[in-house]
């Protein structure tokens, strides 16, 4: 297992689903860890006091807010942008602010995090954000502006990876498929049909994706840059 020790990482958006496994696995590996969270103050407290990493509430749809808190971890050695929304369903009658409040938080707020954690971050540090496979494929209707949200997010990994670059800073994102969560529960009313996308017909593990991250953002992610890490069992083969 990869050893994160003497690693400075914060994890936004990090008290549930993908986000709160992301933190686990960095705990277990003893990098020193904060994470974010705006709604869920009880489940980001549990977790904090399980792994001993910190929890900071904070809002990723208040720009100011999250840079102030990406700005307080000082030099960061690991950047993961899990925090993010779906708003699926009729674009005809979506309101329009909860399609903005899902741009906000799903690509401002990357864009954002990103470029103020590498103002101070270690040469060779590690930008991740958490996309998804419908940025790249969205078989269905009423997805959208939420593929909207992470194909604009493979943009900003291409533009910054050559950003920043020069200090050895990688920048990319692992982009999950169907994944048991509270945002797509393996037994909720779409789980079945999220499947029906799939090679292999079943739901990944938050952990799955914890640990791709964690190779990622590891001594063998060196020349890993501007890049898709894909893990979706086939939802876009
Ligand atoms: P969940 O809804 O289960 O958890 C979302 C996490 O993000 C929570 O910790 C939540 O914290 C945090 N969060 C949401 N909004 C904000 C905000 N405004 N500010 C700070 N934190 C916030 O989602 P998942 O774990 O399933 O998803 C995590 C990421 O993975 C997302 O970016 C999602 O788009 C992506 N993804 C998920 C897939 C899936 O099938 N589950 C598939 C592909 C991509 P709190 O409750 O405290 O607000």
């Amino acid at each position: 297992m990869t050893d994160f020790s003497g690693k400075n990482v914060l994890v936004l958006g990090g008290s549930r689903g993908i986000g709160a496994a992301i933190v686990r696995r960095f705990a277990k590996g003893n990098g020193k860890v904060a994470f974010t969270y705006s709604g869920s103050k009880e489940a980001a407290e549990k977790l904090g006091s399980d792994t001993g990493a910190e929890a900071i509430r904070t809002d990723s749809a208040d720009r100011d807010a999250l840079i102030a808190t990406v700005a307080g971890r000082g030099a960061l050695d690991i950047l993961v942008i899990n925090a993010g929304i779906a708003a699926i369903g009729d674009p005809l009658t979506f309101e329009p602010d909860d399609i903005d409040r899902m741009i906000d938080i799903n690509v401002r707020a990357p864009y954002h995090a990103a470029v103020e954690a590498a103002r101070q971050m270690n040469d060779n540090g590690r930008i991740i954000v958490i996309g998804s496979v419908n940025g790249d494929r969205m078989p269905f209707a009423g997805g959208a502006a939420y593929a909207l949200t992470k194909s604009a997010v493979q943009g900003m990994v291409r533009g910054l990876a050559r950003d920043f670059a020069q200090r050895g800073i990688t920048v990319n994102s692992v982009q999950p498929g169907p994944t048991d969560s509270d945002m797509n529960p393996a037994d909720g009313p779409f789980a079945e049909f999220a499947r029906s996308f799939m090679a292999i017909k079943r739901h990944i593990h938050a952990d799955e994706i914890a640990e791709y991250t964690a190779f990622v953002a590891g001594p063998h992610g060196a020349m890993i840059t501007g890049a898709f890490q894909t893990i979706d069992g086939g939802f876009g083969a």
